[in-house]
């Protein structure tokens, strides 16, 4: 039986997790959930799985949550804060560990697990983007096992022959006879809007997305493709990809999670509904396939299967983070600190959708002109770069009263 620690239980990757769990009882065990506030969430979580920990990020809401399950007798131990979080990652107990914080807030868990050498089903791409070889380095040396979440990822991981699988972090494409690797994104829900129009979409546009049901941070992203450039940076490193091994494809279907294609010209290509039930089962019992209670592709449905390449002046997030890969670590960890803040400000009506690639393109320039990218990282020199970026971020939104 393996034994399960879930950071952010109470999302979207949370949810689906847990709807694997569900599907396949007899082989996984919940030993500790870890979330954020959402207080009524996570209790009825704790009343459902019955964890040995459940772990909120603040002491407010676990001292809400402690009275709350009091009532109704569960043993549960309810813990708060960044330790507790790195503890039921990296406890002796757990062997899994899904990483599905959303944003930096995950890094310092998510370490942990490595850390502690324990299987890691990344979802919570924000991790890798911002420590990149640091935590490779960290895979290697602490023998984890780190498996794509991410469906792109884990459609690319799927078409990978057997034994490049076992080498993230430091795969050989080429040897494996791979020619380049094609991410496939659905250009979000204003992929055919108006560029002139951008401008004035609300939040409840931006996060509609046409193909996916996620978490709002996500669902901003994919409606700037930020999302895809977050996800070519930790392409990057997850497969060891050269620039020229890299393509991103626009899929307004989202049929195609994503594509291999080798040297002799074939390429296999992973399709299913677009359920993250499904990337998650593929890692949960890794080699073995289990049920994740998804409904069968239907082809007769599917009339089509399109395909575009980007359009940069409708999505300039992700050119800036495709430059941000190859300007270095300083970069990354500041354009994704930047694009934390920016999306935030956004959802909450104090900036406009267009001017999230502006926050994000003023903090890499200031960030890179007194940043080189010959300087290493430790973590701890990440999270005050994380810091100083959100910082410059919020001064150029206050200042320009964007
Ligand atoms: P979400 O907003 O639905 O959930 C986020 C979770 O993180 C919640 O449980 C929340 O309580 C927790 N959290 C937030 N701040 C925290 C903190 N400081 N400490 C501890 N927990 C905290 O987001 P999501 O859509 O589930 O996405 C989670 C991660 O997975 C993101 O990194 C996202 O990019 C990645 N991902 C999501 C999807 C998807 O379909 N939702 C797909 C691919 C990758
Ligand atoms: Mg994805």
């Amino acid at each position: 039986m393996r034994k399960l620690t879930i950071l952010g239980a109470t999302g979207s990757i949370g949810a689906s997790t847990l709807k694997v769990v569900a599907e396949n009882k007899e082989q996984f065990e919940v030993f500790a959930l870890a979330a954020g506030r959402n207080v009524a969430k996570m209790r009825a979580l704790c009343e459902t799985w019955r964890p040995t920990y459940a772990v909120m990020a603040t002491a407010e809401a676990a001292q809400a949550l402690q009275s709350e399950l009091s009532n109704s007798k569960l043993a549960t131990e309810v813990l708060y804060g960044e330790e507790a979080m790195c503890h039921v990652a990296s406890c002796a107990e757990v062997d899994t560990v899904m990483a599905a914080i959303v944003g930096a807030a995950g890094l310092v868990p998510t370490m942990a697990a490595v850390k502690a050498g324990k299987r890691i089903l990344l979802a919570n791409k924000e991790a890798l983007v911002m420590s990149g070889q640091l935590f490779i380095d960290a895979v290697e040396r602490h023998g984890a096992e780190l498996l794509p979440v991410d469906s792109e990822h884990n459609a690319i991981f799927q078409c990978l022959p057997a034994q490049v699988q076992t080498q993230m972090g430091r795969c050989d494409l080429a040897g494996a006879g791979v020619s380049h690797i094609i991410l496939t994104g659905s250009g979000g829900p204003f992929r055919y809007t108006d560029v002139s129009e951008l401008a004035a979409v609300t939040p409840a546009q931006a996060i509609a997305h046409p193909n996916w049901s996620m978490g709002p941070k996500i669902s901003v992203d994919s409606a700037t493709m930020m999302n895809k450039g977050l996800e070519y940076i930790e392409a990057r490193w997850l497969f060891n990809a050269a620039k020229e091994q890299l393509q991103v494809l626009i899929h307004p279907q989202s049929v195609i999670h994503s594509m291999v294609q080798y040297l002799d010209g074939s390429v296999m290509a992973q399709l299913g509904e677009p359920d993250m039930a499904t990337p998650i089962s593929v890692t949960m019992n890794y080699p073995e396939r289990i049920q994740a209670g998804v409904r069968p592709l239907d082809f007769t449905q599917i009339s089509e299967l399109t395909f575009m390449a980007p359009d940069f002046s409708r999505y300039p997030c992700l050119g800036l983070a495709i430059d941000a890969c190859y300007l270095g670590q300083h970069a990354t960890t500041s354009l994704n600190a930047a694009n934390e803040i920016a999306v935030d400000a956004f959802l909450k009506g104090h900036i406009r959708f267009t001017d999230i690639a502006r926050v994000n393109e003023s903090t890499l320039s200031k960030v890179c002109a007194t940043n080189t990218s010959l300087h290493s990282y430790d973590l701890e020199s990440l999270l005050e770069l994380d810091t100083m970026a959100r910082r410059q971020a919020r001064q150029i939104i206050k200042e320009r009263m964007l």
